[in-house]
């Protein structure tokens, strides 16, 4: 049996042996405690049929642990001095791909296709580069790609954005973007010590489960982000307010806004982190017949 990638004895070998020197500007903090990437491959729930796509494999710790718990491993890496390291680390598994790819830029559902053609069981799971966490997970969500979820590693304080509830104040236009779409929930903190280098910042895994449909139907998606951003653009502002000031036109159809607060049912001298995602769903369908 080989060593395992993810000890702080392996990393410092593999390192040095290829003179590699992080790069901060790509988030680059490698995981080397293999406990914590074995509960993070647990909580995606993989099986030998499943496949699973990685964004950012550095030096192949995690993308190890998936490949020995899944039928089929792709990761799309932007570092191009990683790969021939990738190659080295992972010759023991004959199911990795790696993409020399910018994951913003990669045409993620041909590759799905290509790369997972019969296999069902898709899920994300990566220690995502923290510089460009919510616009990954964002893009991921929005192509409606056909995977069951993600499991990423991320800033808690981003993780505690995203799974928030309405009332708190980490509730905002973010949570209500991923929630749209998945149940999220936060399920492990992780401390700076199993990383190399350590990252300023606190990490949590959080999960993300895609749901069957979105949680509220919408006339027009768009529009309903477009209200959500708008009613927290200043967050000690009233609803009302934060409409007025952010929407096209917003003050001079301020009787129209008030009216579609009105026929939701939504106070208007309400906070926007007061509302639950319903409700900024009804209130968005009211206002769209005075805005498109
Ligand atoms: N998975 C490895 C681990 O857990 O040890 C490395 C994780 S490290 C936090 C993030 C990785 O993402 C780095 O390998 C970095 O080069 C890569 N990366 C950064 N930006 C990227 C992008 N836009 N597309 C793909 N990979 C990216």
């Amino acid at each position: 049996m080989h060593k395992d990638i993810a000890t702080p004895i392996r990393t410092q070998e593999i390192l040095k042996k290829y003179g590699f020197a992080f790069k901060k500007s790509l988030g680059q903090n490698f995981l080397i405690d293999t406990n914590i990437l074995r509960r993070i491959v647990d909580y995606a729930e993989l099986n030998e049929e499943s496949g699973a796509i990685e964004i950012g494999p550095g030096i192949g710790a995690l993308t190890e642990q998936l490949a020995k718990r899944s039928k089929k491993v792709t990761a799309f890496e932007i570092d191009q001095r990683l790969l021939p390291i990738l190659k080295d680390t992972l010759s023991p598994y004959d199911n990795v791909t790696v993409i020399h790819e910018d994951i913003l830029k990669a045409d993620v559902e041909k590759v799905i296709a290509e790369e997972f053609a019969g296999i069902d069981d898709v899920m994300v799971v990566a220690n995502l580069p923290y510089y460009v966490t919510t616009p990954i997970i964002l893009q991921l969500l929005t192509e409606n790609l056909p995977i069951r979820g993600l499991v990423v590693m991320l800033q808690k304080e981003v993780a505690d954005r995203i799974a928030a509830k309405p009332g708190t104040k980490e509730y905002g236009s973010l949570s209500i973007a991923i929630q749209y779409y998945t149940e999220a929930e936060t399920v492990m903190i992780v401390p700076k010590t199993v990383f190399m280098p350590q990252p300023n910042v606190e990490s949590a895994v959080i999960r993300l489960m895609k749901r069957e449909k979105p949680i509220v139907e919408v006339k027009d998606e768009e529009f309903f982000f477009t209200v959500t951003r708008s009613s927290f653009a200043q967050r000690r502002k009233t609803i009302l307010n934060n409409l007025t000031s952010q929407l096209p036109d917003g003050k001079s159809k301020k009787d129209q806004i008030l009216s579609a607060l009105e026929q939701t049912g939504v106070d208007p001298t309400r906070r926007g982190e007061t509302l639950s995602i319903e409700e900024f769903g009804r209130l968005s369908d009211a206002l769209l017949l005075h805005f498109k």
